[in-house]
């Protein structure tokens, strides 16, 4: 399986489409989820190219790991949330849809289910979002 330089999210981190950015560092970025399961669902991408852990190096993961887990505090601090997934596909038989190493976070709260996949947000909402998490990192 070999990298594919056209993946969206290859797309995104060279901003030929648009993406609602919530962070980023020398290594890593963090975007909001055009479809988001639930309120602050975001994805944390490596800037180099990966598809998935099974060919990332360790620089890669710890670099990833390390935004993710400074993203995760600032979802629970910006949606007064009780928990936060975090999940990871690897490959289409993995349930990954597309072919460049990420991690989505989602806030959690109890007794709330996360939403069906594939449905497109609301962009106002997307956007309100993503600026609470701001704020909560730059708190
Ligand atoms: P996975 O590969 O882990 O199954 O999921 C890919 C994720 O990327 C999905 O949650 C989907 O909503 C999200 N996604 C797909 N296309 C775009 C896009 O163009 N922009 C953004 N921000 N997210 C996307």
């Amino acid at each position: 399986m070999t990298y594919d330089d056209d993946n969206i999210f290859a797309k995104i981190l060279r901003e030929e489409i648009p993406s609602s950015r919530v962070y980023e560092d020398d290594d890593t970025l963090v975007f909001m989820d055009i479809m988001p399961r639930a309120d602050g669902h975001c994805l944390v991408i490596p800037k180099t190219p990966c598809r998935n852990i099974l060919d990332a190096s360790e620089a890669q993961l710890a670099a990833v790991m390390r935004t993710a887990q400074k993203v995760a505090r600032a979802v629970m601090v910006a949606f007064d949330a009780t928990g936060v997934t975090v999940q990871q596909f690897n490959e289409a038989d993995g349930g990954q849809e597309v072919f460049h190493l990420h991690f989505h976070i989602l806030p959690r709260h109890a007794d709330v289910s996360l939403r069906p996949p594939g449905k497109m947000g609301d962009m106002a909402a997307i956007q309100a979002h993503g600026d609470q998490i701001r704020g909560a990192l730059g708190r």
